[in-house]
């Protein structure tokens, strides 16, 4: 069984890893400010290691995706100057890699088949417990089994210790779905692991799935990445970025008033970066004054929006 408690306070993976960051966006539209934050916190924070930078589409929800959503995200990468190394990984071409992580759980009882549906859970706040499904469906979903008391703390380069007790705020987990979709969380465990990635950077909104991935990569036997989340952006009203606004695409015709604001909302210095006048010098000049201590623990006010075609 999973221990109750995990305690990784300072997941350090082994000294002869190479330093590896990674930006895995889903293909459900083009690349936007919130996507451009993620990409640029992880490339510079890996590259400022002298690692590399891998990139890896996920599209396990074939539902979600929109047609060339993936290509174009590519392309504004490129846009922006931000070059990956190594190959383009798709989740969607990956499914036997999660069904033998899924089978391996299965056989050492630590997930198992459920039939639950919304409703059985709705008394639980939609927490899973314990089987509560009187018929079976035709196809089941798959939980990860997380005991009483299940709690795991972990480190935060930015936002410092965290914990969780998965138990009662998330219950027992999927891994599949029962429309047949692998889950989120099993897919990022399996490929962080799979690709040798020892820097997780992504956007706050993803901070609270990190006790889950901790807890199914122990139960899987693989490393702990370094994790760092960096702020959510908020409006010029200090509001939430609005679905809508912040899906906005990104104008690359002119990548450099938008690398300034993320560079701003990085928490870093304007005047590091004012020099520049094309996205290679204004990357080369970022890579050389990129201090992640800086990077705010709050989310970021955006002031200024002109950076955004509506178009
Ligand atoms: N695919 C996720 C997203 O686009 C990011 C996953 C991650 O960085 O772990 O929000």
């Amino acid at each position: 069984m999973i221990a109750a408690e995990i305690n990784v306070m300072m997941p350090m993976p082994p000294i002869s890893l190479p330093v590896r960051g990674r930006f895995a966006p889903s293909p459900t539209g083009a690349l936007h400010l919130g996507s451009l934050l993620a990409a640029l916190g992880s490339y510079l924070h890996a590259k400022i290691q002298g690692g590399e930078w891998w990139l890896r589409i996920e599209d396990v929800d074939r539902d979600r995706e929109v047609p060339g959503a993936a290509q174009s995200q590519l392309e504004s990468l490129r846009h922006f100057g931000l070059q990956w190394d190594g190959e383009v990984v798709r989740q969607s071409q990956r499914h036997a890699l999660y069904q033998a992580a899924l089978d391996d759980l299965l056989a050492r009882g630590l997930a198992f088949e459920c039939h639950c549906s919304r409703n059985d859970l709705a008394a639980s706040a939609g927490l899973h417990h314990a089987c509560l499904a009187r018929t079976k469906r035709p196809q089941p979903a798959f939980r990860l089994r997380v005991t009483t008391g299940c709690k795991v703390d972990f480190h935060d380069e930015v936002l410092g210790p965290q914990s969780q007790r998965v138990d009662m705020e998330v219950g027992d987990f999927v891994l599949k779905r029962a429309d047949g979709h692998w889950a989120y969380q099993l897919a990022v465990v399996v490929d962080d692991a799979a690709q040798g990635i020892t820097e997780v950077v992504r956007g706050a909104d993803l901070a609270d799935s990190t006790a889950r991935q901790i807890l199914l990569q122990k139960a899987l036997g693989l490393p702990t990445p370094r994790y760092l989340h960096l702020p959510l952006l908020l409006d010029e009203n200090g509001r939430k970025l609005s679905k809508s606004l912040a899906a906005l695409p990104l104008d690359t015709s002119d990548a450099m008033p938008a690398l300034r604001l993320v560079w701003q909302a990085l928490g870093q210095p304007a005047r590091a970066v004012a020099a520049a006048t094309n996205p290679r010098q204004w990357l080369s000049l970022a890579l050389a004054n990129f201090e992640p201590s800086r990077i705010p623990t709050r989310p970021s006010a955006l002031h200024n929006m002109v950076f955004i075609n509506p178009a």
